[in-house]
């Protein structure tokens, strides 16, 4: 039986999926790893290959985060550290893109700020026809404003292309009430409301990310990408990992 790729309305199930740096390498190395590049690109394909539309925000702390950099090189200004982690999702949104297209599917990478050369600058109008082409759009360049993280953009997206769920893809299941690495009595939760993840101070997601989508009631699923199948179903509907709403 083939499977429904609609929402409830109706329409074709569109999805924007963060993908955090940690994802880019091999576990506690930094930088990137086409061995890892590759896993993340196949199982997008393989969805997008079912006519979901997707749009991916790529996370750069594989290679920099902008906050993490300044605090330990004095003679950096604080905002250009955070511009270089924005360049920093560039060189992973160009990687993932030639990992897709190894496979198939045909991708755009578009950034928030201009750089004509690689990618195309994002135009949310622009973005909406990829999509509707079947194309996987690769959503560069976080927000283009220092001081937020990728999270705050992969929100925005997710708001403004009207997104059915926004899909944070990360190394650890889902949310504990503590780290579960740390803490072995931390208690996993299958779902959460907004309210609580802020309240109990959950680090899974930066806290302006969660209140825009509490805002506007988008719902957030947070889940292992490294265990297979879970993208595919993550973005099917089913219940892998947290759902936050
Ligand atoms: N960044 C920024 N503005 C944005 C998005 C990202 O200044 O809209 C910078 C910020 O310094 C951040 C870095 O880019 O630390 C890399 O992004 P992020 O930390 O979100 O990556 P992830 O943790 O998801 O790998």
């Amino acid at each position: 039986m083939s499977q429904d790729t609609t929402n409830g309305a109706g329409q074709t199930r569109r999805v924007v999926l963060k993908i955090s740096g940690e994802c880019f390498c091999l576990p506690n190395e930094r930088g990137i790893s086409m061995e890892s590049v590759s896993l993340l690109a196949s199982q997008v394909a393989a969805v997008a290959r079912k006519g979901i539309q997707i749009a991916v925000v790529m996370g750069g702390g594989n290679i920099l985060r902008g906050g993490q950099f300044k605090a330990v090189n004095t003679g950096i200004q604080e905002s250009t550290a955070h511009y270089m982690g924005m360049l920093a999702t560039v060189i992973n949104g160009l990687a993932l893109q030639d990992a897709i297209e190894l496979v198939g599917q045909p991708t755009r990478l578009m950034s928030a700020f201009s750089m004509d050369v690689v990618a195309e600058t994002y135009i949310r109008r622009r973005a909406v026809r990829h999509l509707e082409k079947g194309r996987i759009i690769l959503l560069a360049g976080g927000t283009g404003s220092p001081f937020v993280t990728t999270d705050t953009a992969a929100a925005q997206r997710a708001l403004e292309l009207s997104a059915d769920v926004l899909l944070k893809a990360t190394k650890v299941d889902g949310v504990y009430s503590d780290d579960p690495e740390r803490n072995p009595q931390a208690v996993f939760y299958p779902e959460i409301p907004y309210e609580d993840v802020l309240k109990q101070n959950l680090r899974i997601m930066d806290k302006e990310s969660i209140a825009k989508c509490a805002e506007h009631k988008m719902p957030i699923m947070i889940f292992n990408f490294r265990s297979k199948g879970n993208l595919e179903r993550a973005i099917m509907g089913e219940r892998v990992g947290t759902l936050i709403s």
